[in-house]
């Protein structure tokens, strides 16, 4: 049996250390404050008795625990992010812990009236009975990736300590700056090894994520022709109005919040703009490949067609692929998905399989050779005050990271 308050206490000495990371910073990892959990990281690996630990200078922590089998098995790997997100506060978390959850509303803060209730947030209802850990209501909590981080140690620890369970060679590796989309940029591959990995960094319990979208980001540039107003005729060119024609002409319905499932979509995140000049950012996503690539011409072939109409070049567009949809990664080696999914299974956790609507460090890592899909970590409301976690949750994510190691091994024997 995995120890449940070893568990807890591991993930509670986590959430305390802040480790937000920040968008605006160059260096990697991109704030100081992160070598802090990474260096305590190390030394835990090292405690456990892990082998090959290492850090490098961009703080990725990587260790190895060694096979325990003479066939010769696939090395394998498990991931998770240290750093938490720049949108909310990470600044003295002050884990609230609720044992047997009553299935009720739970105060988070009772001076700012935070409630964390089920009438709003209904998945709380299936954690009725459980350990739930939350928020005191004025930051994050950090289970992303925090929960992963705890799971990954646990379960290394665990096969170290039952040498019965059968299993391959193991990499680990934790990661900065995951939530400002760089963890898998500096993660070096070869060095660490391993045929697939998995990240350990979904939400509720039994995700099983190898889909994402397929991403981009676009910068539409209009220019105008400022004149005073009083003398503008036929002279004047407002940017504004041009920038209006062009957003109209993209299809409203293709939007977020008219989109779900494998629904692509373009998003227009920020106007700005005077008579002069007007620049629009758009985020453009799709699951589908050729439709990616569908919208991002349909946007480039907008801009021409509004360039004849204004019989000058004062429309320009910038468009930069920003990550791609594993999915053509995984599909060849789906047999690290069904082992995912059988390891699941095998511990009573229901596997649901869904498309992420987002992007994952795993999608990168798979463009990068090293196959990697996304598991469930536990936790809910990620990147705010709601976030909360089921401690059970947790245990399972460890019995599935074990019941991974073991059925790799047994595949190969
Ligand atoms: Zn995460």
């Amino acid at each position: 049996m995995i120890n449940k308050d070893r568990l807890l206490n591991k993930f509670i000495s986590y959430v305390k250390i802040d480790t937000q990371s920040d968008p605006t910073s160059d260096s990697t990892p991109s704030t100081e404050k992160q070598w802090d959990l990474a260096n305590k990281l190390v030394e835990e690996l090292k405690e456990i008795g892990m082998q090959e630990v290492s850090i490098d200078e961009n703080a990725y922590v990587m260790a190895t625990l060694p096979a325990n089998v003479a066939q010769k098995v696939p090395v394998i790997g498990f991931v998770s992010h240290f750093d938490t997100t720049p949108d909310f506060t990470g600044t003295n978390v002050n884990p609230q812990i609720i044992h047997d959850y009553d299935g009720k509303d739970i105060v988070l803060n009772q001076e700012k009236d935070i409630v964390l209730s089920p009438d709003y947030f209904e998945d709380l209802e299936q954690y009725k009975g459980q350990t739930i850990v939350t928020t005191d209501g004025t930051t994050l909590l950090g289970a992303d990736d925090k929960a992963g981080i705890t799971e990954i140690m646990t379960a290394m620890e665990y096969l170290i300590d039952n040498p019965e369970i059968r299993h391959g060679k193991i990499r680990v590796c934790f990661t900065p700056d995951e939530e400002i989309g760089r963890g898998a940029h500096k993660f070096d591959v070869d060095k660490f090894g391993a045929e697939w990995a998995y990240t350990m960094d979904g939400s509720q319990i039994g995700e099983l994520e190898y889909e994402n979208f397929n991403a981009a980001g676009a910068v539409v540039r209009i220019e105008g022709k400022s004149v005073h107003p009083g003398y503008a005729k036929d002279k004047m060119v407002n940017s504004m109005y041009i920038a209006q024609d062009f957003i109209n002409s993209l299809p409203r319905l293709e939007t977020p919040e008219h989109t779900e499932g494998i629904q692509g979509f373009f998003h227009l995140s920020s106007i700005k703009g005077d008579v002069e000049e007007t620049v629009l950012e758009y985020i453009i996503r799709d699951h589908d490949k050729k439709h990616f690539e569908a919208r991002k011409q349909m946007m480039r072939d907008l801009v021409s067609e509004i360039c004849s109409q204004y019989e000058r070049d004062c429309v320009k567009i910038e468009i930069k692929d920003q990550y791609y949809n594993m999915k053509e990664k995984i599909e060849p080696v789906m047999h690290i998905v069904d082992l995912a999914q059988n390891a699941m299974e095998e511990v009573g956790v229901k596997p649901i399989l869904k498309p992420i609507r987002g992007g994952t460090d795993g999608a990168q890592l798979s463009f990068k050779g090293l196959p990697c899909p996304n598991i469930f970590a536990g936790g809910h409301n990620f990147h705010g005050k709601y976030e909360y976690v089921p401690v059970e949750s947790m245990l399972k994510a460890t019995e599935v990271i074990v019941k991974l190691a073991e059925l790799t091994a047994k595949k190969y024997e």
